[in-house]
């Protein structure tokens, strides 16, 4: 039911199809997030306008509100949510670790209050499995813990139990038509990551993720990272490097021989009136843009580049219409999943060597050179 097929490489990068009971990935693929069972702002047919092909949504959200047993009554979260094409959710470890209000790790699972709430739950690698299988994602995770990446002695134990969990999660699996992945941890200790690559690896697992990076550390310690992993990780499963990244962050995953990405931040910055643009993240709140009659960036394809000028957008934003976190979430999605695109030319032309030092070059520290004052 899983299938990736290399279609070409070049150096540590590739491109292929990851086949998914709900359609084909061809990778490198970024997926829009969509916490709730919604990308923010937008509908799914203005994401598969896009050209997005996987949708990420969040299994600790999904199990609090409106709960995984309803949307599984429901038919599950493709019918749930009208977005009849591949899905991925995570394990739900790294929202009970950052969103949570009190939570308690034993070496069976953690014990957590909801956001919410307060009320008291407890996840444990079954129970993520469990959640999971009600929402029924095509590619799902094993339940993990991510740790603070400078401590390596914490480190090291988050990574033996997010190893024992991996095997649990194996064995709890009940579908057949659910690709479930183990994520190598082990914070930005190389010793440590190799010791999890090479057990992730050696599971029988679709495809492998790697997690814990994006979290707070430098640049360096990420490449740095998955230099140390990639060669330990078989050719043939699919690689996804969870909540990563920004544009220059997907250029140097790829060089890296990463497939899949996720992040929030094209909607997130679409929210704060950021816009990707070539000259830096346009914050498009600013006056210098109220008689702007340029698009957002000229070279863009989307909806709103063709449509809409910076002006108008500007005076959405500061009428508070709503329609102004749409137009601008079309865009940075749409400029993620077009860079993708354009990489996954390069590598079948075999050039993406030779021109990811311009990509780079346009996409590094965007959003330094971003126009006025900027959100994060
Ligand atoms: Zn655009």
């Amino acid at each position: 039911m899983f299938k990736f097929t290399i279609t070409a490489k070049e150096a540590r990068a590739r491109t292929g199809v990851f086949t998914t009971p709900h359609g084909d990935l061809i990778t490198p693929v970024f997926a829009p997030v969509g916490t709730q069972a919604t990308v923010k702002t937008l509908t799914p047919a203005q994401v598969k306008e896009l050209g997005a092909t996987l949708v990420l949504s969040n299994t600790y959200h999904l199990y609090l509100r409106p709960g995984d047993d309803v949307v599984a009554g429901l038919g599950g979260l493709h019918r749930f949510m009208r977005w009849p094409y591949p899905m991925l959710t995570d394990s739900g470890g790294f929202q009970v670790f950052s969103l949570a209000q009190t939570r308690q790790i034993d070496d069976e699972g953690v014990t957590f209050k909801s956001h919410i709430d307060g009320s008291s739950h407890r996840f444990t690698p079954q129970r993520s499995i469990r959640i999971q299988e009600n929402l029924g994602a095509d590619i799902i995770m094993a339940f993990d813990e991510c740790s603070d990446p400078n401590d390596h002695q914490y480190s090291k134990l988050a990574m033996e139990r997010t190893h024992r969990w991996a095997e649990i999660c194996l064995k709890a699996k009940r579908r057949g038509d659910q690709a479930l992945f183990g994520i190598v941890q082990g914070g930005v200790q190389a010793d440590l990551r190799a010791i999890s690559a090479t057990f992730i690896a050696s599971l029988d697992t679709p495809g492998i993720a790697i997690g814990g990076l994006s979290v707070g550390e430098t640049k360096q310690e990420m490449h740095d990272m998955l230099d140390v992993v990639q060669p330990l990780l078989p050719e043939n499963k699919p690689r996804y490097l969870m909540g990563v990244g920004t544009p220059e962050d997907l250029i140097n995953g790829v060089l890296r021989g990463i497939d899949i990405f996720d992040c929030v931040l094209p909607t997130r910055l679409a929210r704060h009136h950021s816009a990707f643009a070539p000259e830096g993240r346009l914050n498009l709140m600013n006056a210098t843009f109220a008689r702007d009659e340029r698009p957002v960036d000229e070279t863009c394809d989307c909806y709103t580049c063709k449509t809409f000028t910076r002006a108008y957008l500007r005076h959405l934003i500061v009428a508070k219409e709503l329609l102004a976190g749409t137009l601008i979430s079309i865009h940075n999605l749409r400029a993620l999943i077009r860079l993708m695109e354009v990489i996954r030319t390069y590598i079948a032309d075999g050039t993406f060597e030779e021109n990811s030092s311009l990509l780079l070059q346009k996409w590094s520290d965007n959003a330094k050179r971003s126009i006025q004052s900027e959100v994060n």
